[in-house]
């Protein structure tokens, strides 16, 4: 049988995450989002504290305990709750804190989580423990990352790289970039490897960082790869092309991390719906969540169908992470739920905003931050229409040339 409460095991680790949130996170929210591209230095301690806590950054950022498939990571064992469980409830309470800052955190990004995923045993000795973001878009290719135009060439011991990236989360301050490129452009998408590169390589030239709506903490950066060569055992995974898997192997590391971006969007969500209670309960408004909404007044009713989006996004985002922990094919509920806490978000946020008027739209609150936070979780990892344009090529069963 369905159970909906947090597993016993993950309390320890949801309270910890939740007053690192209470303690850390949201103290610092509004300077770092008026000092946008400062280093929040606050973090480099606290993401000290994380890796001796547990060495698999379960209380960390967007998935550096990686994303294996393997028996370990469930298989025949029976119903588990494992890492991807773990990661998507602590994320849930840090971003409850900050999702810009969580975005921040060192060692955390979603290279660590490529690495995890499918590095080889001297590859995770190499960069394990270094911080990695991740760069697949491009200018000409954003849904759509099959159209990557950076090559990789083989020459000698080594690939030369070349190419543009662009909107970079982390980019400025990883020590690594997991960088997609295309070891053979006429063979399509089979041939788009990621490829490890060191943030000190000469090859590697930061262009610019990005102003942005929301996430200001985190910063997000555009390179240049000129001649950029890194040695052949920095590409992850096989250096063969093979056309029959095609893209599927790339494409998996998704169903991994989209759950975690639907954590980040459930934490945002209740972090506003939380912080309008108040207010509407300060302001005298009752709230009544056995009672019928249409017998209780237009703010309530509205709250309420509020709490019932963000508890849909919520279990979705769980479910989908433990699909994941128990080796089943999860790409239709992890479309299914970056789709729904995304847009959950954005609608909530703004609603909160809305319901509580010029309080929610001053910055005396944090309700017009999370506003404009929530965006981006609608966006990145898939925008809204891409994950809903794989949720109807799963159930209709077609493929990507047939629907798109
Ligand atoms: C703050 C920020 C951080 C980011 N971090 C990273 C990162 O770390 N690494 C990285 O590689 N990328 C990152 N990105 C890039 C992000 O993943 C892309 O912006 C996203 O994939 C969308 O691509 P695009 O912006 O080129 O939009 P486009 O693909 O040009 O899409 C524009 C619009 O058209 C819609 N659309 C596109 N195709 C279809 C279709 N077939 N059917 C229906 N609608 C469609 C989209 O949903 C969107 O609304 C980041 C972006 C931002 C803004």
């Amino acid at each position: 049988m369905i159970n909906l409460e947090t597993p016993k095991k993950f309390k320890p680790l949801v309270s910890q995450a939740h007053q690192v949130a209470t303690e850390v996170l949201r103290p610092i929210s509004r300077k770092y989002d008026a000092e946008e591209h400062a280093y929040p230095k606050e973090l480099d301690m606290l993401a000290a504290v994380i890796e001796g806590v547990n060495e698999g950054g379960e209380l960390g950022g967007a998935g550096a305990g990686g994303v294996r498939r393997d028996s370990e990571n469930g298989g025949d064992e029976g119903n588990r709750n494992g890492s991807n469980m773990a990661t998507v409830l602590s994320i849930i309470e840090m971003c409850w804190g900050d999702v810009g800052l969580l975005l921040s955190l060192p060692n955390q990004g979603l290279g660590n989580s490529a690495i995890a995923s499918v590095a080889n045993e001297e590859q995770l000795e190499l960069y394990g423990g270094k911080w990695a973001a991740m760069a697949i878009t491009e200018p000409e290719a954003g849904s759509d990352s099959a159209a990557i135009r950076t090559t990789a060439e083989l020459d000698g011991d080594e690939y030369v790289l070349n190419g543009e990236k662009i909107f970079v989360t982390s980019g400025d301050r990883a020590d690594l970039i997991v960088v997609w490129a295309s070891l053979d452009r006429s063979k399509g998408r089979a041939a788009i490897k990621s490829f490890i590169v060191e943030r000190d390589n000469p090859g590697l030239k930061l262009d610019r960082l990005e102003h942005k709506l929301g996430i200001r903490a985190s910063d997000t950066a555009n390179f240049i790869l000129q001649d950029c060569r890194v040695p052949k055992e920095a590409l992850l995974g096989s250096p063969e092309i093979d056309t029959k898997r095609g893209f599927g192997g790339v494409m998996q590391t998704f169903d991994n991390t989209r759950p975690l971006v639907g954590a980040m969007a459930v934490g945002v969500t209740r972090a506003a719906l939380e912080e309008t209670q108040r207010l509407l309960t300060e302001a005298g408004v009752e709230l009544d969540d056995d009672a019928p909404a249409f017998s209780q007044s237009a703010a309530a009713a509205r709250f309420l169908e509020m709490e019932a989006d963000y508890e849909a996004a919520r279990l979705l985002t769980l479910q989908a992470a433990w699909m994941a922990d128990n080796g089943k094919p999860n790409s239709l509920q992890a479309s299914m739920a970056k789709a729904k806490a995304g847009r959950t978000c954005v609608d909530v946020t703004l609603g909160c905003v809305e319901l509580c008027g010029s309080v929610g739209y001053g910055e005396n609150e944090l309700l017009e931050k999370w506003a404009r936070d929530a965006k981006i979780l609608d966006l990145f990892e898939g925008t809204q229409q891409i994950q809903l344009l794989i949720v109807a090529r799963q159930l209709l069963g077609k493929t990507s040339a047939e629907l798109r």
